[in-house]
């Protein structure tokens, strides 16, 4: 078990990251490129994305508490 990113082949631990470009330029490259051939992370790439448009949709007024 392990939730070390640098040991995963793939890259659902990022995905959050790489939506909000919080990435360094090195990991976004590995990310993309991964999405381009793992059809699973590129699934999960879209449901995030999708999340995070919710999300800051929301943010503004969520994080006021
Ligand atoms: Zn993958």
């Amino acid at each position: 078990m392990s939730a070390d990113p640098g040991d995963d082949p793939h890259v659902r631990l990022l995905l959050g990251a790489y939506v909000l470009d919080a990435l360094d330029a090195e990991e976004t490259c590995r990310v993309a490129r991964h999405l381009q051939g793992c059809d699973a992370c590129a699934r999960a790439y879209v449901e995030v994305a999708d999340a995070s448009a919710l999300l800051a949709l929301l943010r503004a007024e969520d994080l006021r508490e």
